[in-house]
């Protein structure tokens, strides 16, 4: 089995909510000689430095510094920017309720844009932050109830015949998790409490999410397919990471954004949309004592690459695909391409990709949307308008975006490991017209 399919899997198990993910992704950052840095601190940054820093816990930068730092600024940043959160249900205040004194289910609402139906009849649990009061202190405490704990049922066929010919769910009626018998009553707190090892009295607030406690499995008769809960995006989160720590670069400032709230809308203090990026890159040439014109200098000649999951075509669906740009899973990597400026690639941003895909020696592939489907969106546009770079919008194929149990290809995630970690390696930049890549033949 591919040992990056296997990894990310566990990244996945050990990544239930964004806080987890991000608090996952900083372990093995710095394990690679990160250090981590605070936004309410003063920065001192070393040349050939490595450093991260996290916004509200559930979103990341990572960067590493050249062994020399330019003294004009003109060399560019390289950027990947993912995203940390998927669809789920956020838990709301004072959550249990009674259901003919007989069952106690907990009040939800949606968080993003979720297909349905996948959330029911199979085990759930409980993941997120809680907000803890020690002394003067409130303090932030993981947590991961990490058990079958809760269950959607659904209403039997014979309640309703029609439910095989398409329904519209009421979220406040329809989607209620059973928690318990009538016995559980003021439980779920207490059992929030233990599972973060703090005193139930003293939590103060939370921010808790159910996650689907299948756990992500390889298949198919070639072992060629893999599904998990959280593929998008986790899955290009994890490759960035891995290509970041993969790679070398003395003379480029290399920098891994994993972002927060792409599922609704990115507009957040810790979204793509936010100034998190940019200032941390204000920070960065800040503290190399750069004038003011090193900045837009340098953002003039730096390329991001916005990574979040793509549409393989459908195998039961094969009508919803562009009749020519038809990405496959284990086909390689996904170029989104959108007219209309959905997505972020233009002709130069495919062609430096295309060019960083052929030196890492993986396949890399198109999608457009059919001209009658209007599609979706992604971070890299939002993510520009803060810190306006030449972008390129790609991602891994998958199938059933947006379930709760996803699917793609054991192969993709090791391409796109290979294609970062020779993007992150490479010496890209704009000189006047054109773009420079080093080390091209
Ligand atoms: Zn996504």
């Amino acid at each position: 089995m591919n040992k990056s399919a296997c990894e990310l899997l566990s990244f996945i198990r050990q990544s239930p909510s964004p806080f987890h993910a991000v608090c996952r992704m900083g372990q093995e950052l710095a394990a690679g000689g990160y250090e981590k840095l605070y936004e309410e601190d003063k920065w001192e940054l070393r040349e050939g430095g490595k450093y991260m820093v996290s916004r509200n816990g559930s979103a990341l930068i990572a960067f590493a510094l050249p062994e020399h730092f330019p003294s004009h600024g003109e060399r560019g940043f390289l950027v990947t920017a993912s995203h940390s959160d998927s669809p789920t249900f956020k838990i709301k205040e004072h959550p249990e309720i009674d259901a003919e004194k007989k069952y106690i289910k907990l009040n939800v609402e949606k968080y993003g844009g979720m297909l349905i139906s996948p959330w029911f009849d199979r085990p759930l649990s409980a993941a997120g932050r809680l907000l803890v009061k020690n002394g003067s202190k409130i303090e932030t405490r993981l947590v991961d109830i990490d058990r079958d704990l809760l269950m959607i049922p659904s209403l039997a066929i014979h309640m309703d015949r029609s439910a095989n010919e398409g329904h519209k769910y009421n979220p406040q009626e329809e989607l209620l998790p059973l928690f318990g018998g009538p016995d559980s009553a003021g439980k779920f707190e207490k059992l929030a409490a233990d599972a973060a090892g703090v005193r139930e009295e003293d939590i103060c607030g939370m921010d808790l999410f159910l996650y689907n406690r299948m756990e992500g499995t390889v298949w198919g008769a070639s072992e060629e397919f893999l599904s998990a809960p959280r593929l998008d995006d986790l899955q290009c989160a994890f490759a960035s990471m891995k290509g970041l720590l993969l790679s070398e670069n003395t003379r480029q400032i290399r920098i891994h954004c994993v972002f927060d709230n792409e599922e609704v809308g990115s507009l957040t203090r810790q979204g793509a949309s936010s100034t998190f990026l940019k200032d941390t890159l204000t920070r960065i040439f800040d503290s190399m004592g750069a004038d003011r014109e090193a900045l837009p200098r340098a953002l003039a000649s730096s390329f991001m690459i916005s990574a979040d999951n793509a549409h393989a075509v459908h195998p039961n669906y094969p009508g919803k695909a562009d009749p020519v740009n038809r990405p496959c899973i284990n086909g390689g990597i996904v170029l989104k391409h959108s007219a209309n400026q959905k997505y972020t690639t233009d002709g130069v941003t495919a062609a430096v990709f295309r060019s960083i895909c052929r030196k890492a020696g993986v396949p890399c592939q198109d999608f457009v949307n059919r001209s009658d489907i209007p599609g979706g969106s992604t971070l890299g546009n939002l993510s520009i308008a803060q810190a306006a770079m030449r972008t390129v919008d790609i991602g891994l194929p998958q199938l059933a975006m947006h379930s709760s149990y996803e699917t793609a290809g054991v192969k993709d995630t090791e391409y796109l490991i290979q294609a970062l970690r020779t993007f992150y390696s490479s010496d890209i930049r704009a000189d006047k017209d054109q773009i420079i890549l080093n080390g091209e033949d």
